[in-house]
């Protein structure tokens, strides 16, 4: 197998022994994967089908990888498995800019793909802060969220067509460029979000929307969470649908950020708030976007929504203002041994929720640190959770927080996916009949469940 494989990658296709360092096994965060038999680099999809079949034919697993970037340990490999590494994937191959649509390979870069949109007056709007090395196709098999989803929703819609490999090597050529398309099941969703269980995604048509040139972004103290809720409705009703960004901070987040922000900043409040909301409207205008903010944030000040604001006035300022919220890699740093948890709950449940959080973690761990903050406009949070403790118990807090979340009829992952990480908590958030749903699929795309076995559920048929 190993020799056909390399046969159909040819030379600069392949890496073994001693060359496979540990950009192919370790994750983002450096937890260790096994080590593979083999890394393959094909560079288009008949090669992607050639080694998926080889794979199939021959019952050997697979572990797709992206840029790796992930943050469910659901690209780091097993001992044994093959890695199927889209890196030399990274083509942008047509740029419909009549029609709005780029077409790329799945490795391509998202940062690439932002500023070649950009450069003709067009964005691809998904946005997350490992633009840097985060591939579309790792995006979309993810259904990456990040900073613009109120207004753009989710990878999901942001993508018209995707081609993908079957776990067997047949090619699903789905990449339509229609925006109404309603000839029977539409088939990429099967893909998209299913973290590479179900294929490999090769190539991808992008829906591009028109640049906006104009921001604006003010900061929000408040005094309780009430007055949050009320400002994201108020928000959404002046500001429409040039609202970007809701970003809502806990006062515990924003204490621990504010200290880690470089250069000494100045606090913007004189007093500090229970929350701080960052609030980013998108036009075409920068004095337009700001006039509507302003009397937008007057309007919730009269109505003691907001306790004070601050509007920023230069593009140093807003970089400034988006700095704090930015910080959450390094707030997370700063806690550990501590565990970061991604989840989503109905906006009406988080209050209730987070109480009961707090009083179950003081019960458990009178020494505890809890740190919330996240997206809220799409009831989105990031909660980090450090037990005060010498021998911090994962398996314990992470059972606490997703049992909660569930009984709030949220979501245990909002947008990072299962993975490994996850995967012994999807019961908190999906029925036996939806796992036994996903399963079927499963078996019935994979039946050999070569592709990326033991992710987001135990496998559902033996490891070959
Ligand atoms: C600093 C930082 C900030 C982040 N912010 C956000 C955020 O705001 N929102 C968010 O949603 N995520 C965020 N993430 C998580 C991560 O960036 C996303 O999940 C991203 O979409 C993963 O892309 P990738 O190319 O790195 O995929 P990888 O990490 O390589 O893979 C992720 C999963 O997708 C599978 N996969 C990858 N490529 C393919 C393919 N072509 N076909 C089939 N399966 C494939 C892998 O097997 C794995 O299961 C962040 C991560 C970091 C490090």
């Amino acid at each position: 197998l190993i020799d056909s494989l390399k046969s159909i990658v040819g030379p600069k296709g392949f890496l073994d022994g001693d060359d496979i360092d540990t950009r192919y096994t370790n994750d983002v965060m450096g937890t260790p994967g096994g080590t593979p038999i083999l890394v393959v680099r094909p560079s288009d999809t008949d090669e992607v089908s050639k080694v998926l079949a080889a794979c199939h034919e021959a019952g050997q697993p697979v572990s797709t990888r992206g840029g790796n970037t992930g943050l469910v340990q659901g690209g780091i490999p097993d001992a044994g498995e093959v890695v199927l590494s889209l890196e030399r994937m990274t083509k942008i191959e047509e740029f419909d800019v009549q029609g709005g649509t780029m077409t790329v390979q799945a490795g391509a870069i998202l940062q690439t793909v932002q500023e070649t949109a950009e450069e003709k007056n067009l964005t691809f709007p998904l946005d997350l802060g490992a633009r840097g090395s985060c591939t579309i196709g790792g995006n979309i098999s993810t259904n990456a969220g990040g900073n613009r989803v109120i207004r753009y929703g989710m990878t999901r819609n942001l993508v018209l067509g995707i081609e993908a490999v079957m776990a067997d090597g047949t090619v699903i050529n789905g990449l339509h460029k229609l925006v109404k398309n309603n000839s029977g099941y539409d088939l990429k969703h099967l893909f998209i979000g299913s973290e590479g269980t179900l294929g490999v995604v090769t190539r991808a048509v992008l829906k591009l929307s028109p640049l906006t040139n104009g921001q604006s972004v003010a900061l929000c103290g408040l005094k309780d969470f009430n007055s949050v809720v009320s400002l994201l409705g108020h928000m959404k009703g002046a500001l429409g649908p040039s609202l970007s960004a809701f970003e809502v901070m806990w006062q515990n987040y924003y204490e621990v950020a504010f200290k880690l922000m470089p250069g000494g900043a100045k606090p913007p409040f004189e007093t500090p708030f229970p929350f701080y909301v960052l609030v980013e409207s998108q036009g075409k205008d920068n004095d337009k976007d700001r006039e509507a903010m302003e009397e937008a944030l007057g309007e919730a000040f009269e109505s003691q929504i907001i306790e004070n604001a601050v509007i920023a006035k230069s593009d140093a300022e807003i970089a400034e203002n988006w700095k704090i919220r930015d910080l959450s890699a390094e707030v997370g740093a700063s806690m550990r041994p501590g565990f970061t948890y991604d989840i989503s709950l109905p906006v009406e449940e988080m209050e209730t929720c987070f109480a009961e959080l707090k009083a179950e973690l003081t019960e458990k761990w009178p020494d505890h640190s809890l740190v919330i903050f996240g997206h809220l406009g799409d009831g989105n949070v990031h909660v980090f959770i450090k037990d005060g403790t010498d021998t911090p118990d994962k398996g314990a807090i992470s059972e606490c927080i997703y049992r909660l979340t569930g009984q709030h009829q949220g979501s245990i992952s909002a947008e990072h996916g299962i993975g490994l990480q996850k995967r012994d908590y999807l019961h908190h958030s999906r029925t036996p009949e939806e796992i036994a749903l996903m399963k079927a699929l499963k078996n019935t795309m994979d039946p050999k469940n070569i592709l990326n076995p033991g992710r987001i559920f135990e496998s559902p048929v033996n490891k070959t």
